[in-house]
């Protein structure tokens, strides 16, 4: 049976499969002048996917084509996963450094 670290580390998402942000979708009004669906109250257009991603302090929103939804989708999962799987391998990690010294 492997030992708690290493099922752990086997866990882990790849690393070329992980994004950190947050999808959002919006309606936005165009640029046409007198647009109905963009009046007061209108529809709008859309909704358009998004991604918000925090780069250098600061959030950046990136706009998706509809078929890389779901990829992006499981990147964010993969990542909150890696940080759920990261915090239980630094506690083992400081458990056995402690153990050493006992
Ligand atoms: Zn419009």
């Amino acid at each position: 049976m492997p030992d708690p670290l290493s099922s752990l580390i086997q866990k882990l998402p790849p690393w070329s499969a992980i994004i950190r942000g947050t999808l959002m979708r919006y309606r936005l009004p165009c640029q046409r002048p007198a647009c109905p669906r963009c009046r007061p109250g209108g529809l709008k257009h859309g909704p358009y996917w998004y991604l918000s991603v925090k780069l250098n302090g600061k959030t950046r929103m990136r706009k998706l084509q509809d078929h890389h939804v779901p990829a992006v989708r499981q990147a964010i999962r993969h990542y909150h996963r890696w940080k759920k799987l990261s915090v239980r391998i630094f506690e083992l990690n400081t458990q056995a450094l402690l153990a050493k010294g006992q």
